[in-house]
C-alpha cells in the first residue's frame, strides 16, 4: 500500500486510500478493489473544424466504483488531461460523495483539447461527439456527468441534447450543471464557491479568527475562484491576492474585487490587464495572508514552497492542489488544511439536488438549495474534523477515512470483498 510522492495524483491518492483503509481495519483485498477505477473508457472523437479539416481528439470516462450507486462527476476540457489524472479525479469524486453522504460513487471525464483556441461551433461538435462516444456507459441511473475545468452550462446543454436524441426521450437526469431553463438547479453555478465559503467560515471558527479580520489569497479566477472572491469580499474579508493562468495580483490593502469580476473573461482571465503590476502564481502562494485558497489546478503547493506559506488556513477549492509531501509539511507546521475532497464538495452536492429535482419533476427555490447545501457541508466538516482530532491523523487522511468508509461497507454488503 505504498507509493512515493512525485506529484503523480493517482499514486498519491492510492497511497492515502491505502492508509485510510488500513486505519479503518479493512483488508488488502478491499484496497485492491478500490485503488483503481472499475472501468475506464478511452475514446477518439473526430471533429470537423471550422476550416473544413477533421481533427481527432482523445477523451476519457472513468468510473471508480458503483457499490453505493451510480457514478457521478464532471468532464474537463484541458490540454493537459491524462488518463491517470482522470482516474484519480474519479476516485476523488467517490471520496467527495462519501464525505457528504450522497448516494453515488465517483466518475470523471476529460477531453484533451484547448477550448480557448476553439470556436463556439467547434466546441459544440466536440461536446456532442464526446457524448456519442461514451453514451453506452453513461445515463441517469448509471453515470451522470457535470461541468468541470473549462466546461460550463452551455456545454452541459449540448451534451444533454445529444444524449436525449440518442435515447429518443428527454433525459434531464443524465447530466447536471445545465442551464436553469433546461432543468438546471438554482444555486448550481455558485455551489462550489458557496461550499468553500462555508468551509472557510468553519475553519476560521476553529482558529478563532473573525471573517472581517481575515486576509484571503485565491489562486485561480475561474468558476470557483471568482465567485469565492466575491463571496469573501461580501462577507467582509479582505481579498489581497488573486491569479489567472498568466499571472497574479497582490495588494496587502485589498483588491478591487468588483472591478476585477467585471473585467474577467469567460475563462477567468484578468491579469493581462495589469501586466506591469502582476507577479507570478508561484510568488502569490507565499505572500502574507490568513487564508490561502488554491482554486486552479493540481500540484501547486509542493515540498518546494510549503515551508514558505504564510497562511494559517489552507482551503483547497481545486482538486489535488497540494502534494502529499506538502500536506505533511503544512500539517506539521500547524496550518489547518481543509482538503479538496471536502472543501470542493459543494458542486456535486448541488448537482445531486439537480438530479433529484429532475427525477421528481419538482423544483426548489434558491433558499431551499442553500439551506440544504449548508447542512451537508457543515456535517461533512464536523465528521472530518472530529476524525482528525480523535484519531490523531491529518485532515486529508481524516477526509479519506470518512469518504471511503461508506463505499467499502457497501462493497462488503454486496459480497464483492
Ligand atoms: N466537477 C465538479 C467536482 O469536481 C462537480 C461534479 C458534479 O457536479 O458531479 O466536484
Amino acid at each position: 500500500m505504498t507509493a512515493t510522492d512525485h506529484g503523480n495524483v493517482l499514486t498519491s491518492t492510492q497511497t492515502v486510500i491505502g492508509q485510510a483503509l488500513k486505519r479503518l481495519g479493512y483488508t488488502e483485498e478491499m484496497y485492491e478493489l478500490l485503488k483503481e477505477p472499475m472501468r475506464v473508457l478511452t475514446v477518439r472523437i473526430p471533429v470537423r473544424m471550422d476550416d473544413g479539416a477533421v481533427k481527432v481528439f482523445t477523451g476519457y470516462r472513468a468510473q471508480h466504483n458503483d457499490a453505493v450507486g451510480p457514478t457521478k462527476g464532471g468532464v474537463r476540457f484541458h490540454p493537459d488531461v491524462t488518463e491517470d489524472e482522470v482516474k484519480a479525479l474519479s476516485i476523488w469524486m467517490s471520496l467527495k460523495c462519501g464525505i457528504v453522504d450522497l448516494p453515488y460513487g465517483g466518475g470523471k471525464g476529460g477531453v484533451v483539447c484547448d477550448p480557448r483556441q476553439m470556436s463556439f461551433r467547434e466546441l459544440e461538435r466536440l461536446s456532442r461527439g464526446y457524448v456519442r462516444a461514451v453514451s453506452q456507459i453513461v445515463g441517469p441511473t448509471k453515470d451522470i456527468p457535470a461541468p468541470d475545468v473549462m466546461t460550463n452550462s452551455q456545454i452541459m446543454a449540448w451534451m444533454f441534447d445529444e444524449y436525449s436524441r440518442i435515447r429518443e426521450f428527454d433525459a434531464p437526469g443524465f447530466i447536471t450543471g445545465k442551464p436553469i431553463v433546461l432543468g438546471g438547479s438554482h444555486g448550481r453555478e455558485t455551489a462550489t464557491a458557496k461550499g468553500v465559503t462555508i468551509m472557510i467560515r468553519e475553519a476560521l471558527k476553529k482558529r478563532g479568527i473573525d471573517v472581517r479580520d481575515a486576509r484571503v489569497i485565491v489562486q485561480g479566477f475561474g468558476n470557483a475562484g471568482s465567485y469565492l472572491s466575491k463571496f469573501m469580499h461580501e462577507a467582509g474579508a479582505k481579498v489581497v491576492g488573486i491569479s489567472d493562468v498568466y499571472g497574479a495580483l497582490y495588494d496587502p490593502e485589498g483588491l478591487d474585487i468588483e472591478y476585477l469580476l467585471d473585467k474577467r473573461d469567460s475563462f477567468g482571465t484578468v491579469t493581462k490587464l495589469f501586466e506591469k503590476t502582476a507577479i507570478t502564481n508561484e510568488q502569490l502562494l507565499v505572500q502574507d495572508c490568513d487564508i490561502l485558497v488554491p482554486a486552479a489546478i493540481e500540484n501547486q503547493i509542493t515540498a518546494g514552497n510549503a515551508h514558505e506559506i504564510k497562511a494559517s488556513i489552507i482551503v483547497e477549492a481545486a482538486n489535488g492542489p497540494t502534494t502529499l509531501e506538502a500536506t505533511k509539511i503544512v500539517s506539521d507546521r500547524g496550518i489547518l488544511l481543509v482538503p479538496d475532497v471536502l472543501a470542493s464538495a459543494g458542486g456535486v452536492i448541488v448537482s445531486y439536488f439537480e438530479w433529484v429535482q429532475n427525477n421528481q419533476g419538482y423544483y426548489w427555490t434558491e433558499e431551499e438549495v442553500h439551506a440544504k447545501l449548508e447542512d451537508m457541508m457543515v456535517k461533512g466538516f464536523d465528521n472530518v474534523y472530529q476524525t482528525h482530532a480523535t484519531r490523531g491523523v491529518d485532515m486529508r487522511l481524516a477526509a479519506y477515512m470518512v469518504g471511503v468508509r461508506k463505499m467499502a461497507e457497501a462493497a462488503r454488503y454486496r459480497g464483492w470483498v
